[in-house]
């Protein structure tokens, strides 16, 4: 007797069993047969109880049910079955004797699925098993579909609903390690060498903020990143890629492994690293699908939480520690390198781009000489008050020095720094300055630097391209933008 659990599984529908219930063994034993030879799991059971146990302890996709059997007949199985939730969505095919109607119009309205006559003709069985297994796999499917759509949209909503990018963090493995039941669910940012990473979060440990790790042990992760795809270990054990760490693998305690890359701006800035111990090695078609939808997320809220941090940081301090130029309320320059170097690290390290712009009024000192110091305090002032309607509120303004300014400009381009820097340039030159002491006339000159870029690789570096860009415009006539060459 070929026992459910060796038997073959229909390809295409991994466990899709079916019982074969009638009293009558050589009746039984064609049908299995019959099944069987097309690669159905099909399970012979020889009465009622039987049945109605088997269906209990492991539900099959389908249910072949014989009316006519001693103690439990067909049809009080068939009522059990359709009047237990837990049960009543398993499609059940009774069968029958062609003489007797009667029996077929009440299992049909006890909620039989469809009917077969005896003697039963293979390849209408096999029509029948066929289209009743695609209706229950297309049930399950949407089921799921609904779990997963839920799910996600969970997840995007818990993310949405707070900027810190330590719990958005949190909740994305949290939630993943849920969906997909995962050993260790953590979060892994690349490191802008491309051997370190930073686990900024991991499901099973909420104290894990940014532990540094060293990429050769991972080859998986590198793999990822290099491919930009994601990469299934079914086991960690047999799989080719660890070769080089299974040594330090022997008493792993989870047998598969999934990496998502986390793809922002066409880079990999990070992964979703899954472990299981499940079972059955491997991932379902569904969990990678799942797990895709939630890298999407991380990415975009990898973003969103770059911007937020930026200004949430820029209000903590404005507040706390004043860093801010009396004068214009613009930033002091102690604050702009601390921005800085904060910027040009994440940069870096998830290929950002980012450019900074340094911006001088052009002849100033004869304006203090003409109108006194104090209408020149008052012009300054006016001037910041124009560039800092010219930015974005993600761009840093800082006096740099006594007329001089400097931006800087996360996720920006050159180009895009250049456009911005142009409008700023027009709105002061055609501004009115000086009301009370009749109009001034304000030009700037400015220099525009942007990372990556040609002979740039340090804050050094970005500060100095720019300054040299700001005194050629200087040399060249004043009111202008001058970029440094990609
Ligand atoms: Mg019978």
């Amino acid at each position: 007797m070929a026992s459910a659990q060796n038997a073959p599984s229909r390809p295409g529908s991994p466990g899709s069993r079916i019982l074969v219930v009638d009293d009558e063994p050589v009746a039984r034993q064609i049908v299995v047969d019959a099944l069987a030879e097309r690669g159905f799991a099909a399970e012979p059971v020889p009465d009622g109880p039987a049945a109605l146990e088997r269906v209990a302890s492991d539900p099959p996709a389908l249910i072949l049910l014989d009316i006519l059997m001693p103690g439990l007949s067909g049809l009080e199985v068939l009522r059990k079955l359709k009047g237990d939730p837990k049960t009543q969505s398993i499609p059940v095919i009774l069968v029958t004797a062609r003489d007797r109607p009667a029996d077929l119009v009440e299992g049909l309205e006890a909620g039989a699925d469809d009917y077969l006559a005896k003697p039963v003709d293979p390849s209408e069985l096999l029509a029948r098993v066929r289209a009743h297994l695609r209706t229950g796999d297309l049930l399950t499917q949407f089921e799921k579909d609904r779990e997963d759509m839920a799910a996600v949209l969970e997840i995007s909503r818990a993310v949405s609903s707070t900027l810190k990018s330590s719990e958005i963090f949190g909740i994305l493995v949290d939630r993943t390690a849920r969906i997909v039941q995962a050993y260790r669910c953590s979060l892994v940012l690349i490191g802008d060498t491309h051997d370190t990473a930073y686990v900024v979060a991991s499901h099973d440990d909420p104290s894990v903020r940014n532990l540094k790790i060293s990429l050769r042990k991972y080859p998986e992760i590198r793999m990822a990143v290099a491919q930009r795809q994601l990469v299934v270990v079914d086991n960690i054990q047999e799989d080719p890629l660890l070769a080089e760490v299974r040594e330090h693998l022997g008493g792993a305690p989870f047998v598969s492994i999934l990496v998502l890359p986390i793809i922002l701006r066409e880079n990999v800035v990070g992964t979703l690293l899954l472990r299981t111990s499940h079972l059955t090695p491997g991932f379902t078609e569904r969990e990678i699908r799942i797990c895709q939808l939630i890298a999407d997320i991380a990415a975009a809220a990898l973003q969103n939480a770059h911007f937020f941090e930026s200004l949430e940081l820029a209000n903590v301090n404005l507040e706390r520690l004043a860093l801010v130029d009396d004068l214009t309320g613009a930033f002091n320059r102690r604050f702009f390198f601390r921005r800085l170097e904060e910027e040009f690290h994440r940069a870096r390290r998830y290929k950002f781009p980012l450019a900074c712009i340094f911006l001088d009024i052009d002849r100033f000192k004869p304006v203090n000489d003409r109108y006194g110091h104090l209408v020149g305090d008052r012009i300054l002032r006016e001037v910041t008050e124009v560039i800092r309607g010219s930015i974005r509120r993600t761009d840093i303004l800082a006096r740099y020095g006594g007329e001089e300014f400097a931006i800087l400009l996360p996720m920006t381009s050159g180009e895009g720094a250049v456009v911005e820097g142009e409008r700023i340039r027009q709105a002061v030159r055609t501004h009115a300055f000086g009301a009370d002491v009749g109009p001034v006339q304000i030009t700037i000159s400015l220099g525009v630097s942007a990372f990556p870029g040609a002979r740039i690789s340090s804050v050094e570096d970005l500060i100095a391209r720019a300054d040299d860009a700001l005194y050629q415009a200087k040399r060249e006539g004043r009111d202008r933008l001058i970029t440094t060459p990609d």
